[in-house]
């Protein structure tokens, strides 16, 4: 009998194959004592297990193919950080001189204190950092116990072609996948934000993740379809859903491999409106992508990245220089520098005072707020903009704004800059676009004041969506709310637009919606013509777009907005999807 199992899809794609189980370390410490005369080699042998463990993680580090996207190295930088830090490796050896115990108790005392501090931690990104605590922690004691790598970490090829199935996993889990040829996998925990769904997607693997107690319904070995975009597993299935899925997935392929001739060739609807089609990048060495896929643009670039895993935030000279380099990557296309939107659930060790944590981060002291309140560490970013302007189209963004006293004090500061600027004779574009991210309900609905004020407006549907909803977006128990289609959604959308178009300047799109193939229409409907999307994206976007009637989709838009809920919404953009493609 064939049983259907149902999480939040959060990377697509269809997979067939059988099932590996990976089961979480779960190791039994006891404490026992160690003799005076003995403490020292005890000490060696917690030393020796931790420079294993390193090891370890290198050897999976070198392992990562140099195609594979930096989120996953940075993540077992990461760990390989935590495995040289004070706190897990001095700490333990005063434990064992000082209680005279095993190394395993004196290891599992820390990381029970470790884990207690970031457990209080309010802010949401903070408190996930337990899992990589307990992720190091677990490899040390694996050592330490003799126990042999799990087997998705041995340089065997068994697992090729399996669907792996989890309570939770790790970037590292993640990595050796690709290393090992599975195919997909689906764990019973976590939401679509979380780092595991992130990973996902950019390795490109179909993956499910809050398949709540799959475990109990899916055995080591089961014969399983899992199809990433619907979220749904096949347990056992009959012969004609097998068929039925082999086809569509070599539909799927096919079609991908189809969207490679878009390439270089323009975006523009059936009717000839012509669309641009900008790229999201987080770090500089994504950079060349953007070229690779035929971007019009970067229509955001992540800045906040360069303040993370430092100890100081970036001087006007390193923001200059970042900028100028990836200036030179772009070959004269524009670049929109999104200024730093630290706070809520960003890293933020290189530029938020220690100590600051917010009972509401996302809330609080975010993005332009923190910005305008500490200048310092604004300032040299802004400045650097400018002096990079010079060497070509680069354009400013303002994240999170609420209120419109926040950008004129922005406004200010640049001119106060410019004029510091030209008084020491140091060039830079006169006419430098500054643009600002409505994110914030409060900004959409009052999106003509801020269009009035400014040269481009962009539409972050992340932190919109989130507001909106009055949801945490990293929240998993709240994530059925996310809802892009709900009709105040939409409507603040299309205010945004309309406020757009009736100042005269462009409005885009930045965040996850625009690069969701499933909302192309409405958001043409809507008014948008220009997205900006993660570059894995933008080739799809690009064929939707290039076979529409903007005539048709706009009366479907106008339906949309006056539907009572998401789900109408949806009814009525699948039914005109089907019809359209
Ligand atoms: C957004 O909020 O939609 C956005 C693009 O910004 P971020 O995801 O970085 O908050
Ligand atoms: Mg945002």
């Amino acid at each position: 009998m064939t049983i259907a199992l149902h999480g939040v899809g959060v990377s697509r794609g269809i997979a067939v194959g059988n099932v590996h189980i990976i089961q979480r370390d779960q190791f039994d410490i006891r404490e026992y004592s160690i003799e005076p005369g003995s403490i020292n080699k005890e000490i060696q042998r917690f030393e020796m297990a931790v420079t294993n463990a390193r090891q370890q993680l290198r050897a999976i580090r070198d392992h990562i193919p140099g195609t594979t996207n930096t989120d996953i190295t940075a993540f077992i930088d990461t760990h390989l950080l935590m495995l040289e830090d004070a706190a897990l490796n001095h700490e333990p050896v005063r434990l064992i001189r000082e209680l005279a115990c095993n190394a395993e108790w004196a290891l599992k005392l820390q990381r029970d204190a470790l884990v207690n501090v970031f457990e209080e931690m309010d802010d949401a990104y903070l408190r996930t950092r337990k899992d990589d605590v307990d992720y190091v922690v677990n490899r040390i004691q694996r050592m330490l116990l003799n126990q042999a790598p799990p087997k998705h970490e041995e340089p065997d090829n068994l697992l090729t072609g399996h669907i792996v199935l989890a309570s939770d996993l790790t970037p590292a889990d993640t990595v050796m996948f690709q290393y090992h040829g599975i195919t997909a996998f689906v764990t019973e925990y976590g939401g679509p934000t979380s780092h595991t769904a992130i990973l996902a997607r950019s390795l490109g693997i179909p993956a499910i993740v809050g398949m709540q107690h799959a475990m109990r319904y899916i055995n080591e070995d089961d014969f399983i379809i899992l199809d990433g975009a619907r979220g749904v597993v096949l347990i056992n299935p009959e012969e004609l859903a097998l068929k039925h899925y082999r086809k569509l997935q070599k539909e799927e392929k096919r079609y991908y491999t189809s969207l490679g001739k878009l390439k270089g060739k323009p975006t523009i609807t059936l009717d000839g409106t012509p669309i641009e089609l900008h790229a999201n990048i987080e770090l500089p060495r994504d950079f060349d992508t953007v070229l690779q896929v035929g971007a019009d643009g970067v229509g955001l670039y992540r800045t906040e990245f360069m303040y993370m895993n430092r100890e100081t935030p970036p001087d006007e000279e390193e923001h200059y220089e970042t900028y100028t380099k990836v200036m030179k990557i772009l070959k004269g296309l524009p670049l929109t520098i999104r200024t730093l939107d630290l706070g809520a659930d960003k890293q933020v060790d290189g530029g938020r005072q220690s100590g600051l944590v917010a009972s509401n981060p996302a809330l609080g002291l975010r993005a332009i707020r923190l910005c305008l309140k500490e200048p310092a560490l604004f300032r040299p970013q802004l400045r650097a903009i400018i002096r990079a302007s010079i060497h070509g189209p680069v354009r400013v963004m303002i994240p999170m704004l609420s209120n419109i006293n926040e950008m004129i004090l922005v406004l200010q500061m640049i001119d106060e800059i410019k004029s510091e600027l030209d008084e020491k004779r140091i060039p830079y574009d006169q006419n430098l676009q500054v643009g600002g991210m409505i994110e914030v309900p409060a900004a959409a609905v009052c999106a003509d004041v801020f269009a009035r004020h400014l040269d481009f407006l962009s539409i972050g549907t992340n932190d919109l969506i989130q507001y909106t909803m009055a949801i945490d977006r990293v929240n998993d128990e709240v994530n059925y709310l996310y809802d892009p289609l709900h009709p105040a959604v939409l409507r603040l959308i299309h205010t945004t637009l309309q406020a757009g178009e009736k100042a005269n300047i462009p409005v885009a799109m930045c965040g996850e919606m625009a690069g969701d193939p499933q909302y192309t229409h409405l958001l043409l409907g809507l008014g948008l013509r220009e997205f900006s999307v993660h570059p894995a994206a933008l080739l799809e976007i690009k064929q939707i777009i290039n076979q529409c009637k903007l005539t048709i989709l706009k009366k479907l838009a106008k339906k949309a907005l006056n539907a009572d809920n998401g789900i109408e919404v949806a009814e009525i953009m699948a039914s005109a999807n089907r019809s359209l493609s």
